[in-house]
């Protein structure tokens, strides 16, 4: 169906997601024959699976806002973000023949929310550009001489190409493909690396079995999360071992380096942030008459049964009439979380190739000729298109330093099977 791949390419892609497809444009259009490979059958299967809930491309918030979303790794995504950032993200996405709209929180869609129409659009430019693609190519790591090894339905392959991108991503929803397996690969050949770890994750909490039962999926709207500097509104969910959605993700690296640190953590939620606490306090004073908790609690405080349930979560029967402590527990009431949800389940993997093992092109100080692009690099970021954009940055970053790696005066010299031996 497809021609096999030459056995030394001039440059050759690992991962077909964003970040690895943006390498290969960005390859392509410095005229370098290019050959995509990737372990599963079809390509971007994450990018489409991100399209399912509406594809948040990007973020429309002012650049000096949206570099700090990268925490400690703003400063070494900003030349990358500079070259290609939001709006230069809209722009290609336009090209392709995808308009994009901000939505109400600022966050960039494209108008029809889906993925497939734009990555449709995109493959259809990249053959048309040269890029070959190779599916149901799994790389196995490198060849004691160096050679890349793949397993293919052909068997196993030997390559040595002139220029490698690796984009192979991080190791959430390993069914879609990316499942960290080049850790150790990378490790023994002496790449520093940061564990993998979830982000954007949900946590686990450990309710009592009436909450689980009966409130698992439950959203808790309009609530505010504060957990020491971290402070949002927003709105999550509980789940049947704890709680998960945007504002839990928000706050997800905060939770996770606690954890990590001292075994759990301790987040309060505002579960009536619109209203003061003596508002609150008065409400639940008022008489009750012969309704139940509940009902008042509905009544006077329009407080949905899950908010509720969460209130009296963990209290024994005699505090539940305790108006002073619901009061105070409606204001601010302690969630303890004690792990994350495994990394299988993450939107997306924090960890990875630290950024003092590559230069500015993000090619790799122990292996010349190979660069890293996309989520397997060591940033996190929340959800709202933060990742997105860093994904599709590095990856044409990456993509435009192969290129320039291949021009290098002594290339002409050099031997293609060199690049990932020293
Ligand atoms: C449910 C969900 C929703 C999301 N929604 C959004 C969103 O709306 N906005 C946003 O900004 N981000 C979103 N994300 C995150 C975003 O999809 C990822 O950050 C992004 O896809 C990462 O891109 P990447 O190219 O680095 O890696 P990936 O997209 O993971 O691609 C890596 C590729 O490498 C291949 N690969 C891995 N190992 C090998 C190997 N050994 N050999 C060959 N191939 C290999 C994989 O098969 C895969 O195709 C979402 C994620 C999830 C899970």
């Amino acid at each position: 169906m497809h021609e096999a791949a030459p056995a030394a390419p001039e440059a050759a892609v690992i991962g077909a997601g964003p970040a690895g497809l943006m390498a290969a444009e960005a390859l392509a259009a410095q005229g370098v024959a290019v050959h995509v490979f990737d372990a599963m059958p079809s390509v971007g299967r994450k990018f489409l699976l991100a399209g399912k809930g509406g594809l948040n491309l990007t973020h429309a918030e002012p650049f000096e806002r949206f570099v700090p979303r990268y925490g400690a790794a703003q400063a070494v995504l900003l030349p990358a973000l500079q070259a290609f950032g939001p709006q230069a993200l809209r722009d290609w996405a336009a090209a392709l023949g995808v308009s994009t709209f901000v939505g109400s929180s600022q966050r960039v869609f494209p108008t029809d929310l889906k993925a497939a129409p734009l990555l449709r659009a995109w493959l259809h430019r990249l053959r048309a550009q040269g890029v070959a693609l190779h599916m149901r190519h799994r790389w196995l790591g490198w060849a004691d001489d160096g050679a890349l090894v793949f397993h293919t339905p052909q068997g196993e392959q030997h390559l040595r190409p002139s220029a490698t991108v690796l984009a192979l991503g991080g190791a959430s929803w390993s069914r879609l493909g990316s499942d960290g397996a080049w850790w150790p690969w990378l490790a023994a050949r002496g790449v520093p690396l940061a564990p993998l770890a979830p982000s954007n994750c949900g946590f686990d909490v450990g309710w009592s079995a009436h909450l689980a039962a009966q409130f698992a999926g439950a959203p808790l709207k309009g609530v505010v999360l504060r957990f020491e500097g971290f402070e949002q509104a927003g709105e999550m969910v509980l789940t049947a071992t704890g709680v998960e959605g945007s504002l839990v993700y928000a706050a997800s690296q905060h939770l996770r380096e606690r954890i990590a640190a001292e075994g759990a953590a301790t987040f309060h939620l505002d579960l009536l942030p619109a209203r003061d606490a003596d508002w609150v306090a008065r409400e639940l004073a008022a008489g009750r008459g012969s309704r139940s908790l509940g009902s008042h609690l509905r009544t006077r405080l329009n407080l949905p049964p899950a908010k509720a349930a969460l209130l009296f979560e963990g209290l024994a029967p005699g505090q539940r009439s305790d108006v002073a402590l619901l009061a105070a527990r409606l204001k601010a009431l302690p969630v303890t979380v004690r792990a994350p949800r495994p990394i299988d389940e993450a939107i997306s993997s924090a960890g990875g190739v630290r950024f003092e093992g590559l230069d500015e092109q993000l090619m790799l100080r122990a292996l010349p000729g190979v660069f890293c692009a996309g989520e397997m690099l060591d940033w996190e970021a929340p959800t709202g298109g933060y990742l997105l954009t860093a994904c599709f940055a590095t990856g044409r970053r990456a993509g435009q330093g192969a290129a320039q790696w291949l021009r290098r005066p002594s290339a002409q010299s050099a031997s293609p099977s060199t690049n990932a031996t020293a």
